[in-house]
């Protein structure tokens, strides 16, 4: 298989987390296969991955690659080149951890922002409209004068063609 497709897009210990499809058949009998808990693509990944936090291959979101029952993670300590590759993982995760939490904080801020800016096209909007229902009232305050003075001009045109 073409290690490097299918790895991509992975950010957490990318070489050891790989595509249980595209694995074909050469899963080993050392190999993790687990299902992604957010979409439940099939994922699969060296015993040493046990406990780490991967990037789905498929859905991008990180997942902890389970540990398989009786599989102690004190066993993958042994061999000093294993715990340096386990510190360079968990070290990779981290730091991915740390730039989803910026980035999340920064999506936090703006959205802060886009509530403020609606709420404030919101009292802009409601100052409009009682601007526009003062209008309102006084064309029909108005209104009803004009039929005041109308309705006494005609009294007075009637009185003058019929006097009492
Ligand atoms: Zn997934």
């Amino acid at each position: 298989m073409d290690e490097d497709d299918t790895i991509e897009g992975t950010q957490v210990s990318a070489e050891l987390a790989a595509d249980v499809d595209d694995q074909g058949g050469e899963i080993r009998d050392t190999d993790i296969v687990f299902d992604c808990p957010h979409c439940g693509h099939g994922l699969v990944i060296d015993y040493r991955g046990a406990g780490l936090v991967i990037t789905c291959v498929q859905c991008g979101k990180p997942v902890q690659v389970p540990i398989p029952e009786g599989m102690h993670l004190s066993d993958l300590d042994q061999d000093p080149e294993n715990l340096r590759k386990q510190l360079g993982n968990l070290r990779t995760a981290l730091r991915a951890a740390e730039d989803r939490e910026r980035d999340l904080v920064e999506e936090l801020a703006e959205l802060r922002q886009r509530c403020e800016d609606l709420d404030r096209e919101n009292l802009q909007r409601l100052h409009r409209l009682a601007e526009l229902r003062a209008a309102c009232e006084h064309a029909q305050r108005v209104i009803t004068e004009s039929n005041n003075i109308l309705g006494r001009m005609f009294d007075m045109i009637q009185s003058e063609i019929e006097p009492k």
